[in-house]
């Protein structure tokens, strides 16, 4: 491994990869994943060469997210060539580790159950391999959807690879957004650009007569955007990339493997799509 003067590892550029966009949120659940890999799609679906690198190693979810699975294999140079689907390369931890139940029949130890000795060093094993030896050919972005959190696997990554720009995700309520600050400032600190932050399930739109009401939005006023989200954005001077709605189809999409920006290209006009695609 390349080591800088600190004695720390040189932070490189992914082989073959234009840019990084990391998509973080400090807080799990509250769709970090969806974003990202709508975000990826929508960058495909506009013919700009993307991939996404599923970083959350111990719940990886692209895999389920893009309906891909089984083990990856390697090319001539020893690299892991990245599973694709809906023109979206992709690698994750989920094609790695099946196991991620008890695996009777070969033995191994499944990560859950690993003892926490163990795991740093698989981790940093695992996250080092996804890092630096995947074969995605010429990329013009890699979407890195990072673990939630703002600790060590998040400073890990930062130290080995150049992050061009990151994406917070949030959510409309005090406690997610108090969360995406604090996300706000570890990458302030790590000196990644913050691009901006999505606010995601803003609001829910009525299946039947499209009223919106804005369930999470406690604290934010009557129209948003006075306070919360939006004027957190303002105060921290990063941009507010938009509102995704908390829509059942997005959750129906996700679990069926056809993330909405493809499940509903077709639709004329589906205002869940276009969020999306708005973001991006
Ligand atoms: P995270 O990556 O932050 O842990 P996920 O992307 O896995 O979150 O989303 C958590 C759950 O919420 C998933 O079941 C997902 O389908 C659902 N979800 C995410 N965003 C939305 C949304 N806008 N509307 C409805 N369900 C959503």
């Amino acid at each position: 491994m390349f080591r800088s003067r600190r004695g720390l590892p040189e932070k490189r550029k992914i082989r073959d990869v234009k840019k990084i966009v990391a998509v973080s949120s400090a807080k799990g659940g509250v769709g970090k994943s969806t974003v990202a890999v709508n975000l990826a799609l929508s960058f495909a679906r506009r013919g700009i060469r993307t991939g996404i690198l599923d970083a959350d190693i111990f719940g990886p979810s692209i895999p389920t997210l893009l309906n891909l699975s089984g083990e990856p294999r390697l090319d001539e140079h020893n690299c892991l060539v990245p599973l694709t689907n809906y023109g979206l390369k992709s690698m994750s931890m989920g094609y790695l580790l099946p196991q991620t139940q008890a695996d009777t029949t070969t033995g191994e130890l499944p990560m859950d159950t690993t003892p926490i000795s163990w795991r740093g060093l698989m981790v940093t094993k695992a996250m080092h391999q996804l890092l630096h030896s995947v074969s995605w050919g010429p990329l013009d972005v890699l979407v890195l959807d990072l673990p939630p959190g703002t600790g060590d696997v998040q400073l890990t990554i930062n130290q080995e690879i150049i992050i061009d720009g990151s994406v917070i995700v949030t959510t409309p309520q005090d406690i997610a957004l108090r969360d995406a600050v604090r996300g706000f400032g570890m990458f302030q600190r790590m000196e990644v650009p913050v691009l901006g932050m999505v606010r995601n399930m803003a609001y829910f739109a009525c299946p039947n007569c499209g009223h919106q009401t804005r369930i999470f939005s406690h604290g934010e006023g009557h129209n948003c955007d006075d306070r919360g989200v939006v004027a957190e954005c303002n105060r921290l001077g990063v941009d507010f990339l938009g509102d995704i709605p908390l829509d059942a189809r997005v959750c129906e999409d996700a679990d069926r493997g056809m993330p909405t920006v493809v499940a509903e290209e077709s639709v004329e006009r589906s205002a869940r799509r276009e969020a999306f695609l708005k973001v991006a």
